[in-house]
């Protein structure tokens, strides 16, 4: 089970030009969300993904704007007035969306496989869709959603045709992921899983694993509050067990 089932929240983008001036590197980042398209039968429907507002610092905003030359220029002209979306897909729920597999180069580095399935890639047209229109919605004059094939749209309409007939293929969906989760997943029995529920190896005693990688699933949020929380239970459990003391915060 070792590197298999590691997900990633595949994201997708959307960019919305507003004659008002954003600034998406300022004030609280990804301060606001909805999970109105997460729904509660996921083992059956089409992948679930998490709208949310995504901060745009210039180190991101230079990933996702896309382009080059003049057409760069032009984007980073309009950065002031540029807001992000991003839509985080819940992986790991349907039969279609295994997640990816990490293995070993001969020269010891990692290698992680992804298949971008076509399950996966429908929730990417869906959620560039559902963005477009929020964003159009709020008064975007101009949307791009994050596709090789995509170009400047000033109406709803216009960009509801064209991301339709987008090729929902991998390298031409613009993808990204921040979110590395399982790998080493948390099962209650040895063929579930990599570790026991208290962190522990399930084949290796004295080796425990407190990271986002024991996650048996995606969480389908940001994960890092998670990964503090269980890291924080996981590590005083293990020191208790170790030197026999509570921890005690000062
Ligand atoms: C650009 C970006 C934006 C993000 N934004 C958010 C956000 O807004 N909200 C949110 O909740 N989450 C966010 N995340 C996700 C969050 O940061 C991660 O999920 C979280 O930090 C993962 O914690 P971890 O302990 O599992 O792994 P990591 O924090 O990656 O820790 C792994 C550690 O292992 C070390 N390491 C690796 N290999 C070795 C080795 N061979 N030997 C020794 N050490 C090694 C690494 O140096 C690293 O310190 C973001 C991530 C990125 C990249």
């Amino acid at each position: 089970m070792l590197g298999a089932r590691t997900f990633l929240h595949p994201v997708s983008f959307s960019a919305g030009i507003f004659d008002e001036r954003i600034e998406g590197w300022q004030g609280a980042p990804q301060s606001l969300y909805s999970d109105h398209f997460v729904h509660d039968a996921p083992l059956q429907g089409p992948i679930g993904f998490k709208v949310e507002a995504a901060p745009l610092h210039p180190g991101m905003a230079s990933i996702l704007m896309g382009g080059h030359g003049q057409r760069l220029m032009t984007r980073f002209q309009q950065y002031p007035h540029t807001q992000m979306m991003l839509s985080l897909m819940r992986d790991g729920f349907h039969p279609e969306s295994v997640g990816g597999k990490v293995r070993m180069h001969l020269d010891g580095s990692a290698v992680l496989d992804y298949p971008l399935t076509d399950y996966v890639l429908d929730g990417f047209r869906r959620s560039l869709l559902a963005m477009a229109e929020i964003q159009f919605a709020a008064g975007a004059k101009v949307v791009r959603p994050f596709h090789e094939q995509s170009d400047d749209y000033s109406t709803w309409a216009a960009a509801k045709a064209a991301i339709a007939a987008f090729d929902m293929k991998p390298l031409l969906t613009g993808a990204g992921s921040a979110h590395v989760m399982g790998g080493c997943g948390m099962a209650s029995t040895e063929a579930l899983g990599v570790v026991r529920p208290d962190g522990v190896h399930w084949q290796v005693d004295n080796l425990s694993v407190h990271d986002g990688s024991v996650f048996p699933t995606s969480i389908g949020a940001n994960p890092q509050l998670s990964i503090y929380g269980m890291t924080n239970l996981l590590a005083t459990q293990l020191v208790k067990r170790l030197n026999g003391k509570d921890v005690v915060l000062a």
